[in-house]
This record gives C-alpha cells, structure tokens and sequence, in this order.
C-alpha cells in the first residue's frame, strides 16, 4: 500500500489545502482558462531570480546551501530537457518534450539594491511554520509575513520567492500560488525542507528526494495545471497531454487509464516519483508562455543580478563538492559538469586502498549519493574529459 493513499482521507481538515495528494495548490478558477488570442512571439532564455526563505525551527530544517543549489541545479536541467532520466524514454515521449527555455539563478541583490546569495534565514519558534494559517480571509500564510513570524517577500514581480518550512503532516510536501492569484505578498510557492534539493534519506523516503517537487510546483507558478479531469476531457487546458481520469501515483501506471490514451506518467505535472518525471510538452510551453505574458511580464524585463546558469565542459577543484562533509555516511558527491561528459569515480581510503570504483557515469541525477560502511577519512577522485581532480571526505 502507498502511504499517500492512505493518507488521502486526512487531508481535508487541512485549511487552505484543497488538493487531495501531496502538492497543496489548490484548484485553478476561471481565469486558468487558456487565453488563446494572446498570441506569444518566440522568444529568446528567460532567466527567473529566485531567493530561497528558510524558515527554521529545529536545525536539520535550515537546510544548507548545497542542498539549495542542488535544488537549482534541477529546476534548470528539468525546464531546460536537459535531465538525464528524459534520455532514457522512448523516442515517441521524448518528441513530446520541450525545452521551456526558463531558467533559474540565486538573486544576488534584494529589493533595495543590497547585496544578497539569493538565500534569507530565520530562526523561528512557531511549529509547523510552513502550514499555519491566518483564519481570517483571504488568509495570509505566517511563512510569508513577517509581522507573523515570516519572511516578507521580495517584490513578487521580480523574484519568485520559495518559502522552505516545515509543513503540519507529511502528506502535502509543498503548494503554490497561480500567476493570476491576486495577493501579490502571497506569490510564491511554500514548502516542507524536507522537498527540497537532493540529499541523503532512507528509502522510504526517496520518492521525493530528487529536487522534483519543486519542478512540479514551479509548473503551477507559471500556469500549469493537473492533467486529469474525472470526465476525460482537457483537464489541464493542454492539448498535448493525453487526457486521464484520475491522478498517477508512480511510474508504472502505463497499462491502467481508464480514458483510452497512453498514460504520460513521465509529466512533471502528475504526482509520480521524482526519478521517473521526466518533461513537459510542446503545448504545456505555449500555456507557460502565455501565462508569462498576461500574469508576470516583469518576469520578462526584470533586471535583477545573479548568476547565470552554466554547467562547465572542464572538471576543475571548484566543481567538485561534497555535502555533508563531514558525514554520517552517506555523502554527496556534487559535480558541476556538462550533463553530456562521462565521469569516473574512485575512492580510496586513508592508506590508498582503492575501495570503490564507477565507470563510464553519465549523471542520470545530480549530485551522485555514496553510502560509506565504516567511519574514517577517504579521497575522492573524479576524471573527466582527461581531467582529474581529488578531494578529501571525513566520514565521522
Ligand atoms: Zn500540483
């Protein structure tokens, strides 16, 4: 049994939720119907800035941040089809891919023209902070006020603001706001620390461990809708995605839609596992586009320094990097590389023993997770394209 569907029963007592699996965003109104007369022209890369708030309690909330860039690093190959898991699908999904042409960097100056990483954090002392609610309406979430014990956000129209903090249950993992949500100190997504980036967890956990929900909400900040509707028809306002009549839950639902089509589990927009979510369409671009235009234009014309990103084609001693060092044992290993290169992996212990090797790596997910048995000091050696660097881990 999936804990999710367990779960489901639980969620309606869950004030300002009304999705019933893990993403909390809610139900689009009428203004999510596809303005088809507005008409996009094509279009060069956008760059959206992003700040990070991290809203923590207890310190393994206040996410480091590797972990956040990390987070980075997917949003840019997923929006950009530059993941590696899309490869690996059939030559039919893969034409339904599409380069969204949007990518992400950290917002290196705030609203006020002072310097900033793109990443604010506060200690708070207010459980749960992530899904408490005020009761009046339209409520104001606490995360996202600082009169409330939150974070104000940055000026909406320019920065997408992530809000990380921890969410009241396990079983909504994160929530977003559509671009046609009025509340502009509200814009934004929210979610659970535990969502975010790629990191070390147990197994039960690794569903949601690849950075993917975020990809997923980030699809409703520009527009994006669920792909199912209980009457088979266009759930989502979408041509391209195949129509279905309930939600998938993982990535083998290929022989079971009641609607007649061939399931795309693949879409970032469905509820499968992050390992197996895999693209957005053609059609799903043309409504982000539209969206962009109509909802967020400054998002077009903002001029808001950060860093660009980049993926370097040479392995040099910056772009090789472990987190947590020192572990507990399970560590990162975060290479910065062009997504096409092939890496080998050596690991040798304190007296050079070679004890693990990896050939021929092309990096389906980012960064590459090693389990150590024993506690000591190893080295880390990577090659690439004729370079080699090595670097130094404590396990503890
Ligand atoms: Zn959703």
């Amino acid at each position: 049994m999936r804990p999710l569907l367990q779960l489901l029963f639980a969620l309606s007592s869950l004030s300002g939720f009304s999705q019933n699996a893990w993403c909390g965003t809610g139900l689009p109104d009428q203004q999510a119907e596809l303005e088809s007369k507005i008409n996009v022209e094509s279009r060069s890369t956008i760059t959206i800035p992003v700040v990070f708030h991290v809203l923590w309690k207890d310190s393994v909330e206040n996410i480091s941040d590797e972990r956040i860039y990390s987070q980075l690093d997917v949003l840019n190959t997923d929006f950009r089809a530059l993941n590696a898991n899309l490869k690996v699908l059939s030559k039919e999904k893969q034409n339904l891919a599409a380069d969204m042409q949007i990518e992400f960097c950290l917002a290196f100056v705030d609203p006020f023209g002072n310097p900033a990483k793109g990443i604010t954090r506060k200690q708070t002392s207010i459980d749960n902070i992530g899904t408490q609610n005020t009761v009046s309406i339209p409520s104001k979430a606490f995360i996202k006020n600082s009169s409330l014990g939150g974070t104000d956000a940055w000026d909406t129209e320019k920065y997408l603001n992530i809000w990380i903090g921890k969410f009241q249950s396990n079983t909504i993992l994160a929530e977003s706001k559509f671009p046609w949500d009025t509340i502009r100190s509200e814009d934004g997504i929210r979610i659970d620390p535990e969502y975010v980036g790629i990191h070390c967890v147990d197994a039960l956990k690794k569903r949601f461990s690849y950075g993917r929900t975020l990809t997923h909400e980030v699809g409703h900040y520009l527009g994006l809708l669920h792909p199912w509707s209980a009457d088979c028809t266009l759930g989502d306002q979408v041509q391209d995605t195949p129509p279905q009549r309930n939600a998938y839950y993982d990535c083998n639902k290929v022989d079971d839609d009641e609607c007649g089509y061939i399931p795309l589990v693949e879409n970032f927009m469905q509820f499968s596992d992050d390992l197996c979510l895999a693209l957005f369409t053609h059609d799903q671009k043309k409504r982000v586009d539209q969206m962009i235009s109509k909802y967020r234009p400054k998002l077009l014309s903002n001029n808001v320094s950060c860093f660009p990103f980049y993926y370097p084609t040479e392995l040099t001693e910056d772009n090789l990097n472990f987190y947590p060092n020192p572990s507990t044992g399970c560590v990162m290993v975060d290479i910065d590389l062009d997504t096409k290169l092939e890496i080998e992996l050596e690991i040798f212990d304190a007296t050079g023993r070679l004890i693990h090797q990896e050939s021929n790596i092309v990096m389906s997910i980012r960064p590459i997770e090693i389990n150590f048995l024993q506690s000591g000091m190893y080295f880390v050696r990577a090659k690439s394209n004729g370079k080699s660097v090595t670097k130094k881990i404590i396990v503890l």
